[in-house]
């Protein structure tokens, strides 16, 4: 599966607690991120992160760009609530476009844990259905 990972400054050492604990989830999938979080990731988890531009560079539309082509399986995105963001719009746009294509999304710890932890059981091979990629269905049983 394909995951995109996007951490507000604030949430940053939530997500590098977050992903080191998940670490043995995400291991097998293929890990996507905005520049920032994806070296915060990265560091966390001794992992390969496929980074694109920073949020406020373009990041996030990077990644809706990809969810747009149904090139993407799973967004976890730790929004800071109390902070303005300049990109607001932007954050905006990648939400859209996760519910457009009905790709899961999490904006905060909690729904990201639950599925993380339904990945990791399998809840999530209808995207497969979705993208038609047998292949990677099998790649991750
Ligand atoms: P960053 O971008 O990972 O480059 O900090 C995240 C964001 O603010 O959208």
């Amino acid at each position: 599966m394909k995951i995109a990972l996007i951490a507000h400054d604030k949430e940053k050492p939530q997500m590098a607690r977050f992903a080191a604990a998940y670490r043995e989830v995400l291991r097998g999938h293929e890990l996507f991120a905005t520049g920032h979080t994806g070296q915060v990731v990265a560091t966390a988890t001794q992992l390969p992160v496929t980074c694109f531009n920073s949020g406020p560079l373009g990041g996030d539309q990077e990644i809706g760009a990809l969810i747009a082509q149904n090139q993407m399986d799973l967004v976890l995105f730790f929004r800071d609530p109390l902070t303005a963001q300049p990109h607001e719009p932007d954050v905006n746009a990648l939400i859209r476009l996760a519910d457009v294509y009905k790709v899961p999304l999490a904006t905060n710890l909690g729904t990201a844990e639950v599925l993380l932890r339904g990945l990791a059981t399998g809840l999530l091979a209808f995207r497969e259905l979705v993208t038609g990629d047998e292949k990677r269905h099998e790649q991750y049983e």
